[in-house]
């Protein structure tokens, strides 16, 4: 028989942290605290298992899982002695969702489940509370309403507005229990004529209603956008945790809280977090009320007049303390834990691994290493490669001017400027065109969670530092503001009011999700650096790589921050970017126009000492390090203009008349260019401009290495061969241009190719015969491989994603069944003939952490990637490597 229900409580459980896949990290979380003996209410959790089954059975439940949880629902009860539906001494539950990966508030926590008519009056009874009796009752109704029943939860907000109208009330504790009848009342008639049936009165209704919500709500669409979001697969599932209730809403002794065993946002060793008094679960997170701080020492640094739980609690707040330093020294990473006071009383709801922005995890790794409590593998391990993106832009200039108008909480780092949209679909349909925004609201909930993605930056008028806002920006690296009180938004007129201005959408705004300041127009921002905790982590990371990384630069901008960032080389030089510079770009059209190769030759000498210069400032700045460069790779037609306006100054340029050019540009005309005159194919059929180029990079690497003493050993690499025979027209020509060049020097260089045909993966053992490297050029080969043109793919990603024909957008993560095939093969044949050829990659994909993992298990020797990823590759590189000595992974 399937064990379908795990128990908790009393120092005891059934389950234990390493369970998560099966309890869901808050089940196995909650399992192994009551195992440490840490004040955990008693429950059960059901497990994932129960999920799968669910989906895969028409939405039927296994039939011994009712058996099952009577008989949990007996242990709970007996060991509180309290019985679930009495209605003298009625036991609640809480029925929360939670699965494998943490996936804060997007699924739907159910509160004081077990209350109805008869059971509210028995718990104002037994804690002679009626107010508070009354107030869990109505909280019940709304939550379970709408989350179970599916009934909007303003019809309720209507409801509680209109008895405050009729009272002139303000707050919500300004009701009295007579006031809460009458909108329990409400409450009623709005279920009542929003659904079939009403509000359930019975306790096992309710109980099984809502964990089918849960389940269902495994599939709603912010819990598929999240795991979209985040690549989590559909069929792990969730588990569903019932859990007695605690109460932090039965009066000032009460409260409910989230803790932070370090600061998430600098990684700072100290106790962090936020509580709010007389309040129950979410009311921390949404944003409803401000909350107060934890700690004296952050209640004094905001500034804030409402006392530290520190000062307010002494004796409760001592507690957690303890049990900070317990669940670290436990699980050996920041925790974020969430309590509730009842009466005096603390107790502890959850713990998980805390989410972090980069710098935090950067600092924690490091921290957590030096004080012994991890090894420095682990810590390499422990920063997500991708995050370090956060670290890697400008920030702003500490010495620009800027006009601050506000100041909130600075909830997630970072700085962003944009222009202000008000709503989440504004912000992606606005970020959908191109335009970079600042997402503006009074608080975010899940519902905005595509455009908070589409935002670079996002402002928050309510909440705190652990409003939804400021984790989901957290986690998604976003940089954020929250609780900027004097701001004020009116979204029916698109405008924000702040100090005085009146901003309209579409305004420009500048944020330091740092300092929480916000600024009007935009500030000027500085290139980071790979200094302190990043630094020791990136030493960390390269002794325990094995590939090297490298980069994609042709500018000797991008070639300095390649080098600044780590990068031991460049694995892909385009040259045809060097061809694009205003006074170059006319000796090309020239070039490309000329109907002899006399007068073609003539442009390129004048093309060549150009060109040269560009390699003797790359090959300057590399010290050595191999450089590979690429040959003309595009179609020629793309040098030549578009509009007729254009024809007119080309032809004046290059001294021809306008039906010439406006000819050639029809001659030149490719159907279907992707696949056309392009590549080696130029070489082959224009061997001339090759040969220019071929020229510039020789010439440059003899003068490098005469002028600076470094050896240059540049790399040549032909783009688009499907053959070894292209490869021998081009490695002689090469040779012959060496042999003229290198007269009376010792110049080496190697000549390589792309592999981005499916047929040059076939045939890579042919083509090794005479290329001495391979780069795997994955754009191409994606795009050669599935038949599908990146540029054109957007407007049917999507929907391939969605359904499941794709796992992801394989343009940014390597379709390792199909593309990933041809590279194997590629790989496997290559060294078949040459077992030293040297082999890397160079799309796109050489600076996706998952892809990476796969350029390590084929065995290339390095990756190579835009400049700014290349700190990003080298930890994946690291992680890679550390994944393929453990074994039985
Ligand atoms: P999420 O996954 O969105 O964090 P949770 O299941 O943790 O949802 O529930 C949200 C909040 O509800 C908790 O942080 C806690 O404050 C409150 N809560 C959940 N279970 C209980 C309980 N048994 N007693 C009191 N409060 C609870
Ligand atoms: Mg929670
Ligand atoms: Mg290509």
């Amino acid at each position: 028989m399937t064990k379908w229900v795990y128990n908790f409580g009393g120092g005891k459980a059934d389950g234990r942290s390493d369970m998560r896949d099966l309890l869901g990290g808050k089940g196995a979380n909650l399992a192994e605290m009551s195992t440490l003996g840490l004040p955990v209410p008693p429950g059960f959790t059901i497990s994932t298992a129960v999920c799968t089954h669910y989906y895969d059975n028409g939405r039927r439940y296994p039939d011994d899982l009712n058996a099952a949880v009577e008989d949990a629902i007996g242990g709970v009860e007996k060991r509180l002695g309290m019985g679930f539906g009495d209605s003298t001494n009625p036991l609640l539950v809480s029925v929360r969702s939670g699965s494998r990966a943490s996936m804060p508030g997007m699924m739907d926590t159910v509160l004081n489940l077990g209350l109805n008519d008869e059971t509210a009056e028995g718990l104002a009874k037994k804690t002679g509370d009626r107010r508070f009796a009354l107030d869990s009752y109505r909280r019940f109704i709304q939550m379970y309403s709408d989350v179970v029943l599916g009934v909007d939860h303003f019809l309720f907000d209507d409801v509680l507005d209109s008895v405050k109208r009729a009272n002139a009330y303000t707050l919500d504790t300004d009701l009295s229990a007579a006031d809460w009848e009458d909108v329990i009342e409400g409450y009623k008639r709005v279920v009542a004529d929003e659904t079939p049936s009403g509000f359930p009165q019975d306790a096992r209704e309710q109980l099984w209603g809502a964990v089918g919500a849960v389940f269902g709500s495994w599939q709603n669409q912010r819990a598929i956008t999240y795991r979209r979001l985040h690549n989590i697969p559909d069929a792990w599932g969730t588990a569903v945790t019932v859990q007695a209730m605690v109460f932090g809403n039965m009066g000032n002794d009460c409260a409910t809280g989230v803790a932070f065993t370090r600061d998430p946002s600098t990684g700072e060793n100290v106790f962090y977090g936020e509580y709010l008094i007389n309040a129950q679960g979410e009311d921390v997170v949404a944003g409803i009320r401000t909350p107060q701080a934890l700690t004296k020492a952050s209640r004094e640094n905001a500034g804030s007049k409402m006392p530290s739980m520190e000062e307010e609690m002494p004796g409760v707040f001592g507690q957690l303390v303890d049990i900070r330093t317990r669940l670290e020294s436990h699980y050996k990473d920041m925790q974020d834990i969430e309590f509730t006071i009842q009466q005096g009383e603390l107790f502890i709801l959850q713990t998980r691994n805390g989410k972090r922005t980069a710098p935090a995890a950067l600092k924690i790794a490091v921290d957590l290493c030096h004080d012994g409590v991890i090894d420095e593998t682990e810590a390499v391990s422990r920063v997500e490669p991708a995050s370090l993106d956060q670290l890697l832009h400008p920030r702003l200039d500490p010495d620009a001017e800027r006009n601050v108008i506000a100041k909130g909480l600075p909830a997630s780092p970072g700085a962003a400027a944009g222009i202000i949209v008000l709503n989440a679909d504004d912000a992606e349909a606005r970020a959908g065109r191109g335009e970079i925004v600042i997402l503006v609201r009074e608080e975010t909930s899940p519902e905005d969670i595509h455009g908070m993605h589409a935002a670079a930056g996002i402002v928050t008028t309510r909440g705190g530092m652990t409003s939804h806002a400021a984790v989901v920006a957290r986690g998604m690296g976003r940089p954020c503001v929250s609780g900027v009180g004097g701001m004020r938004i009116d979204e029916k007129s698109g405008q924000v009011m702040v100090a005085g201005h009146t901003l309209k959408t579409g305004d420009r705004l500048t944020i330091d999700g740092g300092t929480g300041e916000v600024m009007l127009g935009d500030v000027e921002t500085i290139q980071p650096t790979l200094s302190g905790d990043f630094g020791t982590l990136m030493g960390w990371a390269d002794k325990h790589r094995r590939m090297r990384v490298r980069a994609n630069a042709e500018t000797p901008a991008d070639a300095r921050t390649a080098v600044s960032f780590g990068a031991e080389g460049i694995g892909l030089c385009r040259t045809e970017h060097m061809f694009f510079d205003q006074e170059r770009i006319t000796e090309v059209r020239r070039m490309i126009l000329s109907t002899t190769e006399k007068a073609r030759r003539a442009a390129l000498d004048r093309l060549l000492p150009m060109q040269r210069s560009d390699f003797v400032a790359l090959f300057t700045i590399m010290r050595g390090l191999p450089v590979t460069v690429r040959l003309l790779d595009p179609p020629l037609h793309e040098f030549l203009p578009r509009s007729d306006g254009d024809f007119a100054d080309v032809a004046q340029a290059a001294g021809v008349d306008v039906p010439t050019v406006r000819h050639r540009a029809l001659q030149l005309h490719e159907s279907n260019p992707m696949l056309g005159h392009r590549g080696c194919r130029l070489g082959i059929t224009y061997p001339e401009i090759y040969e220019m180029q071929v020229r510039a990079i020789l010439e440059a690497a003899v003068e490098v290495a005469r002028e600076s003493g470094d050896t240059v050993i540049p790399e040549i690499m032909i783009p688009l061969a499907f053959s070894r025979e292209e490869l021998d027209i081009l490695k002689s020509m090469i040779d012959r241009v060496a042999d003229e060049v290198g007269a009376g020097t010792s110049l080496t260089y190697l000549v390589g190719t792309m592999i981005e045909l499916p047929r040059a993966a076939l045939c890579a053992n042919k083509l090794a015969e005479t290329a001495e490297f391979f780069s795997f050029g994955t754009n191409d080969l994606t795009q050669t491989t599935l038949g599908i043109s990146r540029d054109d793919s957007s407007n049917f990603m999507g929907p391939y994603v969605d359904q499941g024909i794709l796992d992801r957008d394989p343009f940014a993560t390597l379709d390792q069944e199909g593309v990933g095939q041809l590279v194997r093969m590629g790989v496997e044949r290559g060294r078949e003939t040459r077992p030293d050829i040297k082999l890397g990659i160079c799309g796109e994909h050489g600076g996706d952490p998952d892809s990476i993992g796969f350029c390590e298990a084929v065995g290339l020797d390095y990756v190579s990637c835009s400049p700014f990823r290349v700190p990003i590759a080298r930890l994946a590189a690291a992680q890679a490597s550390l994944k393929s000595q453990r074994p039985g992974d």
